[in-house]
Formats: structure tokens, C-alpha cells, sequence
């Protein structure tokens, strides 16, 4: 089933990691009132975005001088997902555009399908932010990527909760990323 969902406007937008360090599920959750989406997206997807925003603000910026600077500030205790944590599907693709007009950044997230699927089966959700809104979302989502597993002091790998194979100190390699 596709579905192609507008958020229009958003009133809340955030993300979140639900689980044990290493094993952690990220999220993207966006309220309109009292009607939330959530998505699946890869803690690198937050990264990403967090950067890419950076750079299309500064893009817009500097195309509209005069437009208030966006601010990045949240409440922690706000920017918690809320169930339920019912995702709607895991994120491909974001992609970010501009609504010069209403001063709103579009959030376009598009479904992660199966290989060899066609593209245009793919759902779309997008989220139509301010400016701040998005920037909050992005730096409280590299508060929460940092918070991932502790590194080891001896390799600087990510240790797990339950134990952590040394290569250093037993040759083991263990090559996983930080969820
Ligand atoms: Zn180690």
C-alpha cells in the first residue's frame, strides 16, 4: 500500500532511540495536534540530516538576508516519541525543500523498499517544519546518536552492555557500527 501523507503544518517534530546501547531503533515522529507519524530511519540518516540542514539554512540565509535567524532550542523532556511507536515505515530517502512563501522547510522522507521493487511503490511522508523545529530535531538528534555505546579504551571500539571481545586483547575483530 502507498501512501503519500502531508504534515501540514507540523506542531511538533522529533527524534528518538528506543533500546539497548548497540541495539538501539531510531525514530522520526511528527505530531499535528494529537495525530503523530513515526518512521524508522538509521541513526547515520540523523547525522546526515543534521548536516545537510546546516548547509540549506545557510543556503537560505543567504537567499532571503532579512528572514530571522532559526533557533535550535528544545525541552528534553519534550522531544521524547510518545506511543504508539507504530512506524509507518523505514526511511530510503530524506530530502529537504523550501516553501520561500509560508517560510516552512519540507522534511521528505520516502519508504526504504525491497530491491528490484518500483520506486514509485514507495510511500512518502513529509513534514512541513519551521526552520526551528527542524534545527531542534537535528541537534537533539546528535545528542541522542552520541549516546550510543562507550568506546573502549584499549581499541576504541563500541563495547556492549554485556560484555565487549577485545581485539586487542584477544585478537577477536568485531566491526559494528554504533547504534
Ligand atoms: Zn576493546
Amino acid at each position: 500500500m502507498t501512501d503519500e501523507i502531508d504534515i501540514h503544518p507540523v506542531t511538533h517534530i522529533t527524534t528518538d532511540a528506543i533500546g539497548q546501547p548497540g541495539k538501539r531503533v531510531f525514530y522520526i515522529q511528527g505530531w499535528q495536534n494529537e495525530r503523530t507519524v513515526t518512521l524508522i530511519v538509521e541513526k547515520i540518516q540523523i547525522q546526515s540530516l543534521a548536516v545537510g540542514l546546516e548547509q540549506f539554512l545557510a543556503e537560505i540565509k543567504e537567499k532571503f538576508p532579512d528572514l530571522p535567524e532559526a533557533t535550535d532550542e528544545f525541552e528534553s523532556d519534550k522531544m521524547h516519541i510518545h506511543p504508539p511507536v507504530d512506524p509507518l515505515f523505514r526511511v530510503g530517502e530524506v530530502g529537504l525543500g523550501y516553501d520561500a512563501e509560508n517560510d516552512l522547510v519540507v522534511l521528505v522522507t520516502r519508504e526504504l523498499l525491497p530491491e528490484g521493487s518500483n520506486p514509485e511503490e514507495a510511500s512518502v511522508v513529509r513534514f512541513w517544519c519551521t526552520r526551528s523545529q527542524l534545527r531542534a530535531m537535528c541537534r537533539w538528534g546528535m545528542e541522542i546518536a552520541a549516546q550510543g555505546r562507550p568506546v573502549c579504551p584499549q581499541c576504541g571500539q563500541p563495547m556492549d552492555p554485556e560484555g565487549h571481545f577485545c581485539p586487542k586483547k584477544n585478537g577477536h575483530q568485531r566491526s559494528e557500527p554504533t547504534a
